[in-house]
């Protein structure tokens, strides 16, 4: 299956299905992924498929200010503006250890260089144990943050996580945020080790609606694979399912948005 890895630290603009013109920050490395889950329709490609001899590299926070006031100055002399500008690229943004002071430095880049812009944050809320991360999360504008189940054993199945995960300890994290964020859930369905799976199935989308209910989180995106997965055996959930989903997500959320 063809994976995507960003080869660089900006990367974009691009046009994103859910954010609109954003400009991509990558903190990973750019030969590899690195995350702390490995979910098995991560277009990044499975974990195993980026172990290398030689040490990942991250780029500095010196580096990372200077590659995107120079990619913003680039854009400005086009006449190209970005809607937002996006950490998300080959893996989990908060995993870098200076995540929080590059968040600082991007907010007063933005507000220097294109203070129209909104500053997003994809993250798998795995790294909510650390108060510098939660801070950093609060000064964003779009604090995105995945949670494709209400049950555990299904997020141990579809995400992988690579240390001990606990929904209701995630759940209790998120609820720091007082409803300052976007869920963000992947549905999909298939066999994952040869076993049947759905999480769009009762008892997953009951748990899921009583975690919206403890957030209340400002906005929910629903949405499916895109494209060929890692683990090919998974199968798109159908726009009218999704929509079906996010109507029952309504009433506990500020906005939903739906990407099939
Ligand atoms: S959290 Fe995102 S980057 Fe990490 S494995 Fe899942 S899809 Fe890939």
């Amino acid at each position: 299956m063809p994976t995507i890895l960003f080869d660089s630290t900006i990367f974009g603009p691009v046009r994103s299905r859910r954010l609109g013109v954003s400009l991509g920050v990558n903190l990973l490395p750019v030969d590899r992924k690195l995350c702390s889950f490995d979910c098995v329709y991560c277009e990044c490609g499975l974990n195993a498929s980026s172990r290398r001899a030689a040490p990942a590299a991250m780029p500095t926070r010196a580096e990372v200010a200077a590659l995107l006031r120079e990619r913003l100055l680039d854009m400005a002399r086009t006449g190209v503006r970005p809607d937002v500008i996006t950490f998300a690229g080959n893996g989990e943004p908060t995993l870098h250890a200076d995540f929080a002071s590059i968040i600082a430095d991007t907010l007063e880049i933005r507000g220097s260089l294109c203070p129209q812009a909104r500053v997003a944050v994809l993250s798998n809320a795995t790294q909510l144990h650390r108060p510098d991360v939660v801070e950093a999360l609060r000064t964003v504008d779009d604090n995105i943050l995945k949670l494709d189940s209400g049950l555990t054993s299904t997020v141990l199945r579809l995400d992988r996580p690579q240390a001990a995960y606990g929904v209701e300890r995630v759940v209790e994290q998120m609820r720091q945020f007082a409803g300052r964020l976007t869920v963000q859930t992947m549905f999909v369905r298939g066999t994952i080790g040869g076993e049947p799976f759905d999480n769009t199935s009762a008892p997953d989308v009951d748990a899921w609606l009583r975690c919206l209910d403890t957030l209340r989180p400002q906005g929910l995106m629903v949405y499916t694979i895109a494209r060929a997965t890692p683990l090919p055996t998974l199968v798109k959930v159908s726009r009218p399912e999704l929509e079906a989903l996010a109507a029952k997500a309504a009433p506990l959320v500020g906005s939903v948005s739906v990407s099939d």
